[in-house]
């Protein structure tokens, strides 16, 4: 991470200014064709990722988004798949009560907390936003419960926006591999969205965290599946000959869902 020289925010920002419409240049470990050819390959692998919390609207997304910090996509699914039958309208959700969304989600991490938050998100939603999902980052993050990482995910999967919504496998990923090392999810986030080749920006942020759930785990790396392993810059690294790039299977929302 030593000869890794990145702009601060504040050089940044000035850079950006004087050459409005164009990235920022960041010097990162990885080539710029390095970085073309790593994000062709998990395109060539995903062409299409999808997130795997299971929602039926914005509103819905926003709740199990919510609900998904510090549990597993799969445990959230499992919970709201029955709650989101019943309740899929800020309204609906407000009329069921807190008692009984508690009832709902009592087998999520936080479920009283949570559980609190999706009744004061709903009411917010109605109050201030007629009911509709807000599509800023700051307006989402007026909503209770709704972070910085929730909304850019509500803006990526319900707006078709380009965010970077960084969870603990992009964290962990950008920091194992160098390729946009920082000390906390907004650092990481700020630099991955220079260094990501504009075409490959919007679906850059689902590659990373299916890379990082089935390729790139936390414990042990599976650097011998790993397609980019003759790129790959991280000391943890085990293998170096890529693995064959193919199309993989479709994925299976909510059933392969994991943490
Ligand atoms: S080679 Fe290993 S450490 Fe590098 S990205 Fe692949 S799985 Fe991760």
């Amino acid at each position: 991470m030593a000869n890794l020289k990145i702009k601060s925010s504040a050089q940044t920002a000035k850079k950006s200014n004087a050459t409005a419409g164009r990235k920022p240049t960041v010097k990162s470990l990885y080539s710029k064709a390095d970085l073309e050819e790593i994000f062709r390959r998990f395109s060539i692998q995903r062409p299409e990722p999808k997130g795997e919390l299971e929602h039926v609207n914005p509103f819905t997304l926003v709740v199990a988004v919510a609900l998904s910090a510090q549990a597993t996509d799969a445990g959230v699914n499992k919970a709201t798949r029955a709650l989101f039958a019943i309740a899929d309208t800020p309204q609906k959700m407000l009329d069921l009560g807190e008692e009984r969304i508690r009832e709902y989600i009592k087998t999520i991490g936080l479920y009283r907390n949570k559980a609190k938050n999706v009744v004061a998100l709903s009411e917010k939603l109605i109050t201030d936003f007629g009911g509709e999902v807000p599509r800023t980052r700051e307006e989402l993050m007026t909503l209770p419960g709704v972070g910085r990482k929730t909304a850019n995910v509500v803006l990526s999967m319900a707006f078709g926006q380009a965010t970077m919504a960084v969870d603990t496998h992009i964290f962990r990923i950008a920091n194992r591999l160098l390729l946009a090392p920082g000390k906390t999810p907004d650092e990481v986030e700020q630099r991955l969205m220079k260094i990501i080749p504009d075409q490959y920006l919007y679906h850059a942020h689902h590659w990373l965290i299916l890379h990082g759930r089935y390729c790139c785990k936390a414990r042990k790396p599976e650097c011998e599946r790993c397609v980019i392993a003759d790129l790959c810059r991280s000391p943890e690294k085990t293998w170096d000959i890529p693995a064959p790039l193919v199309e993989l299977p479709a994925q299976i929302i909510g059933t392969q869902a994991g943490a």
